[in-house]
């Protein structure tokens, strides 16, 4: 009996929601993602329930009458039919059963039905898994349309006929892109062939939702899975072309997979940080385009290919409206993820390395160093021992209080001023960062005394 563990994990809340409105004469169902990961926890045992996530109810109520029935409720989405109940500082969306008739534009839902059936509610939602909804008073199951069946065969399939649920909304052959990875269900034929004909509708699906879908997306274990159905099905030609160019182009001699394929499992095997794995995705998008053959070592090069990523990568972010901080991050990643360290490096060199990366990005070099190695398809141990040693070095030097940025200097631009004598201007920064790449080379220099008398020369020098 699947409903077993929904039984057992329904909060107490959403129970006495759905109490009060079936006192006051009304249904409420617990509807949406909850229901089908209850379930799939309940039939599959490896499938673990993951804590948090919103509970969602369904009802007849009209939002007015849930707004009379609760004492604290915010009226979210009224003219959608939401009404967010507030108990204990905690929100529950109770919605009021609905159609959702006309998509005028293929991104919003034109005019909203409030309908008196649930099946009829069930029959707006995107896939037959999201179309399930149980009856916490009864414990009760409504699955008008398969969903446990499909949660069963682990099959992702569109709830009535797929063509024109996704010509109404755009965003759900992403949906189905994203709960293929998540989920690790496989999409149904008749869903898979109608996503192709309805891309024009996802043509007109925001940039910001394409990207929350992504970011959801890197929360499986393996969001290539998603990848490859935006890959084969057509949406990544149009979110993201310069990702296909990857496809098929084949590496030198140390990889087993082409860049695509190596794309892939590196973003697979990145630590679960959404952003992170954007990063993995788009590491070595400079890489076709820097593609030559040498004949001194019969293979390939890809000579600056992660300046060319990273040149690539910046407009792709910006594109698809990622912040300005993760997207300086993501282009960081791919700016600075071919390391080459060795044991050869000088202190120097380490501190000149950590310079150019700052030390805020080096733990996720390090990760996204690990999962290329890995994506690599061969044994990645020596990688994975070549970076601990890299990181073992730089924790040691920044413990001695190494230098790294004209923060780290014993003098400050107050100083070049009230003792050196200069004008605030260019020239400040010029000698700073100068006496930064000196540091660098020699630590024990970072005293005020010393970069003082520095200073002094430089700024002589830059008079004459
Ligand atoms: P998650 O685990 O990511 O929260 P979810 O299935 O709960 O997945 P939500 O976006 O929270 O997804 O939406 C809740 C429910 O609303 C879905 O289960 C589905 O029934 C319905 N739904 C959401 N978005 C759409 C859509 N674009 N088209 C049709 N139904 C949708
Ligand atoms: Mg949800």
């Amino acid at each position: 009996m699947p409903t077993t563990l929904l039984a057992q994990v329904i909060p107490d809340p959403v129970r006495r929601i759905c109490q009060t409105l079936h006192d006051a004469g009304f249904e409420g169902w617990v509807v949406g993602g909850r229901v089908r990961d209850c379930i799939m926890a309940s039939l599959a045992s490896s499938h673990r329930l993951e804590a948090g996530g919103d509970w969602d109810i369904a009802t007849n109520a009209r939002p007015a009458q849930v707004q009379r029935l609760f004492r604290k409720v915010i009226p979210t989405g009224i003219e959608h039919g939401t009404v967010t109940v507030l108990i204990d500082k905690e929100g529950y969306e109770v919605t009021t059963f609905r159609a959702e008739a006309e998509y005028h534009d293929g991104r919003r839902p034109g005019a909203v039905a409030f309908l008196d059936d649930i099946t009829a509610d069930l029959a707006r939602r995107d896939f037959t898994v999201n179309a399930i909804a149980y009856d916490p008073l009864a414990d009760r199951l409504v699955d008008s349309f398969g969903g446990v069946d499909d949660i069963r065969a682990q099959r992702l399939r569109a709830v009535g006929t797929a063509a024109e649920r996704f010509a109404e909304d755009g965003l759900r052959v992403l949906r189905a892109a994203r709960f293929v990875a998540t989920l690790e269900f496989d999409l149904d034929d008749q869903t898979a062939a109608a996503i192709e004909p309805s891309l024009d509708s996802y043509r007109k699906v925001s940039s910001e939702r394409i990207r929350d879908e992504w970011l959801k997306c890197m929360k499986a274990q393996n969001p290539s899975r998603g990848f490859e159905v935006m890959r084969v099905h057509g949406m990544l030609a149009i979110t993201a072309p310069e990702l296909l160019e990857s496809v098929g182009c084949e590496q030198n001699r140390y990889h087993t997979y082409d860049v695509w394929g190596h794309a892939m499992a590196c973003m697979d095997a990145c630590p679960p940080s959404p952003v992170l794995r954007v990063a993995g995705l788009l590491h070595d998008v400079g890489k076709p385009r820097s593609r030559a053959f040498s004949d001194k070592t019969e293979d390939y090069t890809f000579y600056n290919h992660e300046a060319i990523g990273a040149d690539m990568a910046r407009p792709m972010l910006e594109r698809l409206k990622f912040s300005n901080a993760e997207r300086d991050r993501v282009v960081g990643l791919v700016r600075h993820h071919l390391i080459c360290y060795s044991d050869e490096w000088s202190d120097a060199a380490v501190r000149r390395w950590l310079r150019r990366v700052t030390p805020e990005l080096a733990e996720d070099l390090y990760a996204l160093g690990r999962a290329d190695a890995v994506g690599k398809g061969s044994d990645p141990q020596p990688e994975f021992d070549n970076l601990r040693r890299l990181q073992a070095r730089v924790e040691q030097l920044l413990a001695e209080g190494a230098a790294v940025s004209i923060r780290d200097l014993a003098i400050n631009g107050r100083d070049l001023i009230s003792t050196v004598g200069l004008q605030p201007g260019p020239i400040m920064g010029e000698i700073l960062r100068e006496l930064l790449e000196e540091v660098t080379d020699s630590p024990e220099r970072n005293t005020r005394e010393v970069l003082l008398e520095r200073a002094r020369e430089l700024a002589n020098a830059a008079r004459q």
